[in-house]
């Protein structure tokens, strides 16, 4: 097995690890993402829930998407970094802001999705594939 993968918030008050290797990477433009960010996306990475450990009191907001599951995420009530984001739909997964890795190459994006919801002055990567909205199993 490969080291642990670790992250945080800018002030410290919030660590996670994980000891497993992320499920899926990408770059979501969703509106929710696009508040939550502070622009035009919301870069991620989903890790198996079971091997992800967080400490720290974090600070949780739910909404509820037009599916009818909910969607939360985590942020440092001190520096308000983006943490984690994990909700009815992803089962299982436990998704962290790519900003809060330690090491940012652990971040290695697969995919843009929710992209009909981007603003006009968004730049994608023309490489990743595009999903209008959610990805399908
Ligand atoms: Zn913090
Ligand atoms: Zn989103």
């Amino acid at each position: 097995m490969s080291d642990k993968i670790t992250g945080g918030c800018r002030c410290g008050a919030i660590r996670y690890e994980c000891n497993a290797e992320p499920i899926l990477a990408g770059h979501c433009y969703c509106t929710v993402c696009q508040r939550a960010s502070g622009t035009d996306k919301n870069s991620a990475v989903a890790f198996p829930e079971n091997a992800f450990r967080l400490t720290g009191e974090i600070t949780e907001y739910t909404v509820e998407a037009d599916s009818g599951n909910t969607s939360t995420r985590g942020f440092c009530p001190t520096c308000g970094d983006p943490i984690t984001g994990y909700g009815t739909g992803m089962a299982g997964m436990m998704m962290v802001s790519a900003s809060s890795l330690d090491e940012a190459s652990v971040f290695q994006p697969q995919m843009d999705i929710y992209v009909d919801s981007a603003p006009p002055w968004t730049h994608m990567d023309p490489d990743l594939p595009k999903v209008p909205g959610m990805p399908e199993e």
